[in-house]
C-alpha cells in the first residue's frame, strides 16, 4: 500500500473531515460498521505460525485457518460467541483491574484528545474512552443487571460479529502505550483493555502475524529474528571485529558462559539492525573498558517481549525462558539492554508471573558497589540505571567533542518512561555524553508520544496508518529540528529505533535515531585506545 505524500497526508489530518478537525458523526457509533480495506489493517497470522504455537506447551492459539479480514465469513469455530464471553467472564474473574476498568469510567472525556491514533485519524473510535466502550458495551449487556434488564437503554450491546471485527480493528489500532492512564482521574488503562481485546480475540484463531511469526520465532530460537544460535553468535563476532576497527580495542566476549558474574540481555534487533547494531556495539565497547564480567546468551537472545502483544500465557513463557536461562548458567543477576517491551514485562508483570527470581542475587554494580535496591525483586538491572551509576561514581572518561557530529533530543519510550519510571538516567547521561535538548514538555516524561507502531503494529502494510499515529511524536521532533538544529533523536527501545527511523524519513527527514549507548560508546575514552578521527562516530565505517 502506498503512502500518501507529506503534503497530502498533512492536509488530510488537518482539514480532512473528522472528529478532530469538528465534522460531527452522522450516525451513532454503535450503528457503524467497520470497513476493512488494505491498508487499514494488519496481515492476519499465517496459519503455519498459529499451528505451530498451539502445538506449544503453556500457550493455546487455536482456529489455525487461512483467512482475510476483507472475507465477510471468518471462518470462526461454531461457538465462536460462548468463547468469546466465557472468556470474558474468566478474565473478570482473574483480573480485578478488568473488573473495574469496566464499572468505573465516567466519560468525563479527559483521555479523549491524549491518544496519538485519534490524533492522527481523528476517528472517534480511537479516543480511548470509546475503544474501551467496545468492549465495556459487551461487558454491560452481559455481566451487568441494568445492561441484562435494559439493554442498549443502559449502553449494552449483546455480542455480534461485527463487534468482533470491530474489536479487531481498533484493538490493533492502540500501541498499549498508556498515555491516556495518565490523564484519566480514575486511572483507567486503556492499554489494559486493548491487551484484553486481543486476548479474547485469539481465543477465536483472531491475531496477526506480525506478532505470531516473532512469538513463533522466539519460542522456537529464542529470539524474534528466528536466529539459530551459530547465527546469532556470528552477529556479534561481526560487531567485536567492528568495535576493534574504531578503537583499537577488541572486547573480550564469551556466549553461554556458566558461573559469569551477570548476563546480558538485549532485544536481538540490536545485533541484526540499524540503528540498533550501533547501540550493540556500544555495549561492547562500554563492557570492555569496565571490564565487566558477563556473558551472552544464544539461548535467552531476546530481550523484546512479543507475548506481551498476544496473551498472557505467551508473556509468562518468553519472560520465563530469560530467567531459566540466568538460572541454569548460575549468574548473579541479569543486565538488560535498552529495550521496551523487555521493560514493561519485568517491571509490570514479571513477579506476579514468574518471580520474585529468588534464585538470583539482589543487584550490586561490581564496579561501583551500588545496591539496585528497586530491581530486588526481579534482579534485573536497565542498562541506562547502570551506565548512570557508573557515571556519577566517574567510572567513565569521555570526550563530549567526540559527538560534536550530533544535536540530540531525547524520545521517552512509553514503555520505560510509564511503564518503569526511567526517566532521569537517560537524561543524565545524555548530559555527560552529547549536546541535547528537551522537546516540548507536554510530549516528553511521563506524558510522552508512542512512536505510533508499538505493540507489532510496525508492519508495512499499515504505514500509512503508523505515519498518521506517528505524528504526534514527530510534531514535538520537527520543534527541536527547527529551532535547535536537532539532527538525532534517541532513545532507550529497540522498536522505537526501527520504528522512529521511518517516521523521521517521512515526517522529518534530516533526523536519525541512536540508541543512548552508541552515543555514550561515541564518546567515551578507553584506556590503551587506538580511535583514528571518527566522522560520524560508531557510524563512521572504515
Ligand atoms: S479519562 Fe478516564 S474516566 Fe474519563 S472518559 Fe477517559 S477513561 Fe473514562
Ligand atoms: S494506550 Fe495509547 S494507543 Fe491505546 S488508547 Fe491509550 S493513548 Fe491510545
Amino acid at each position: 500500500m502506498a503512502v500518501p505524500k507529506l503534503e497530502q497526508l498533512s492536509k488530510s489530518v488537518v482539514q480532512g473531515p473528522s472528529l478532530a478537525t469538528g465534522a460531527i458523526p452522522t450516525r451513532d457509533w454503535m450503528d457503524l460498521p467497520v470497513v476493512f480495506k488494505p491498508g487499514n489493517y494488519a496481515y492476519p497470522a499465517k496459519k503455519e505460525k498459529v499451528e505451530y504455537l498451539n502445538s506449544q506447551s503453556g500457550i493455546d492459539f487455536p482456529n489455525a485457518r487461512e483467512w482475510s479480514p476483507e472475507d465477510e465469513d471468518w471462518k470462526l469455530p461454531e461457538d465462536w460467541k460462548e468463547i468469546i464471553i466465557k472468556g470474558l467472564k474468566e478474565r473478570l474473574e482473574k483480573f480485578r483491574s478488568l473488573k473495574i476498568f469496566m464499572d468505573c469510567c465516567v466519560r468525563c472525556g479527559a483521555c479523549a484528545d491524549k491518544c496519538h491514533f485519534f490524533l492522527g485519524t481523528g476517528d472517534p473510535k480511537n479516543m480511548p474512552v470509546m475503544r474501551a466502550e467496545l468492549l465495556r458495551s459487551v461487558y454491560r449487556n452481559d455481566f451487568t443487571l441494568a445492561g441484562k434488564v435494559l439493554g442498549k437503554m443502559a449502553g449494552g450491546r449483546e455480542m455480534t460479529v461485527d463487534i468482533l471485527k470491530e474489536w479487531f480493528m481498533y484493538s490493533y489500532q492502540c500501541t498499549e502505550c498508556r498515555r491516556c492512564s495518565v490523564f484519566c482521574p480514575y486511572g483507567i488503562d486503556t492499554a489494559e483493555v486493548t491487551m484484553m481485546m486481543r486476548e479474547l480475540l485469539h481465543l477465536v484463531g483472531i491475531g496477526i502475524n506480525w506478532i505470531l511469526e516473532p512469538v513463533s520465532n522466539s519460542n522456537r530460537t529464542g529470539n524474534h529474528m528466528g536466529l539459530q544460535p551459530h547465527t546469532f553468535k556470528d552477529n556479534v563476532d561481526f560487531l567485536v571485529d567492528d568495535v576493534e576497527a574504531l578503537t583499537g580495542i577488541r572486547p573480550n566476549i564469551t556466549f553461554n558462559r556458566k558461573g559469569a558474574e551477570i548476563l546480558f540481555i538485549t532485544p536481538s534487533a540490536d545485533v541484526f539492525a540499524e540503528p540498533g547494531l550501533y547501540t550493540a556495539m556500544g555495549y561492547l565497547a562500554l563492557f570492555e573498558a569496565i571490564g565487566l564480567d558477563y556473558t551472552w546468551s544464544t539461548y535467552a537472545s531476546e530481550g523484546g517481549n512479543f507475548g506481551l502483544f498476544t496473551n498472557n500465557e505467551s508473556m509468562k513463557k518468553l519472560n520465563a525462558k530469560m530467567y531459566a536461562e540466568a538460572e541454569r548458567l548460575g549468574v548473579k543477576y541479569i543486565l538488560g539492554g535498552e529495550c521496551g517491551h523487555m521493560w514493561r514485562v519485568v517491571h509490570q508483570y514479571m513477579n506476579t508471573m514468574n518471580g520474585p527470581a529468588d534464585f538470583l542475587e539482589k543487584p550490586v554494580s561490581p564496579i561501583t558497589g551500588t545496591v539496585f535496591e528497586n530491581a530486588s525483586s526481579s534482579k534485573m538491572v536497565h542498562i541506562s540505571e547502570f551506565t548512570a551509576d557508573l557515571i556519577k561514581h566517574g567510572k567513565l572518561k569521555f570526550d563530549k567533542s567526540r559527538n560534536s557530529h550530533v544535536k540530540a533530543t531525547y524520545h521517552d519510550s512509553c514503555n520505560t518512561a510509564r511503564a518503569m519510571g526511567l526517566l532521569d538516567e537517560p537524561r543524565y547521561i545524555l548530559d555527560h555524553v552529547v549536546d541535547w535538548v528537551e522537546m516540548p514538555e507536554n510530549t516528553i516524561r511521563e506524558q510522552t508520544f508512542c512512536c505510533g507502531s508499538g505493540t507489532g503494529l510496525n508492519t508495512d502494510e499499515i504505514m500509512e496508518l503508523r505515519m498518521r499515529s506517528g505524528l504526534p511524536r514527530a510534531n514535538a521532533v520537527k520543534y527541536v529540528q527547527e529551532k535547535h538544529d536537532v539532527n538525532m533523536l534517541s532513545c532507550v527501545c529497540a522498536i522505537d529505533r526501527a520504528t522512529l527511523t521511518s517516521l523521521m524519513d517521512y515526517w522529518n527527514p534530516g533526523v536519525s535515531v541512536c540508541g543512548i549507548t552508541e552515543l555514550v560508546a561515541n564518546a567515551l575514552i578507553q584506556e590503551g585506545e587506538n580511535r583514528p578521527e571518527l566522522d560520524d562516530g560508531f557510524r563512521t565505517l572504515l
